[in-house]
């Protein structure tokens, strides 16, 4: 394996999207296409991957408008964990309620499970809290976590958003990403990177 990663914001509420893959197979997959699917895939072109699922952490809309751009350029499967369906088919909703411009996205072609395995040796952990379907996405070689709106650089994820259950949060972040390598870099879902160590000693609102 020689994985290769870049993250970087898109669209309307600069989530940060990110292109993990390995240049050994050639393939690869997109995390959070919320938007901007042309620098996106000119940034999967310039890394030189064959997109094989388009994944996301959960079904906000700042996390999922490209969704259907990417996938007409790859023909990739759109993946997301079932519990979040109530917010993907409400996704024109979620654009009136933030003012944001609608792209229609298209129906999911894999449901998420939990502990499921990815290429690039990544694998699948359901965190709900943030959403009933978040999911963080841990690469234990690269020690990368990508964690979504679940755990942020000295914050967590927002809960009063329907379907968010504070308790759940922090339950999913002390037993399931609070237990992974702590030198492991944390992509989170908006603003800078962090490591679960120092989220450990120094998270406002939950420590180990
Ligand atoms: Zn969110
Ligand atoms: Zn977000």
């Amino acid at each position: 394996m020689n994985i290769v990663r870049k993250t970087f914001p898109v669209g309307p509420l600069q989530c940060n999207c990110t292109i993990i893959g390995d240049t050994e197979t050639g393939v690869g997959y997109v995390f959070d296409p919320g938007g901007d699917a042309s620098r996106i895939m000119a940034t999967v072109e310039s890394m030189g991957l064959k997109i094989i699922g388009i994944i996301h952490t959960h079904a906000h809309l700042d996390h999922i408008l490209a969704a259907g751009e990417i996938q007409s350029r790859t023909a990739a499967p759109i993946w997301v964990h079932r519990s979040d369906m109530f917010l993907w088919d409400t996704v024109e909703m979620q654009c009136r309620m933030f003012g944001v411009p609608y792209t229609p996205v298209p129906d999911p072609d894999h449901w998420i499970e939990d502990e499921q395995e990815l290429e690039c040796g990544g694998s699948c952990i359901h965190t709900p809290g943030h959403t009933p379907g978040s999911t963080s996405f841990y690469f234990e070689d690269s020690r990368l976590l990508i964690a979504g709106d679940t755990l942020f650089q000295g914050s967590i994820g927002r809960t009063d958003f329907e379907g968010g259950d504070a308790g759940l949060l922090v339950k999913s972040i002390q037993q399931r990403i609070y237990k992974l390598d702590e030198s492991a870099t944390v992509i989170t879902g908006h603003g800078p990177e962090t490591t679960i160590g120092q989220e450990m000693r120094f998270n406002a609102f939950v420590r180990a």
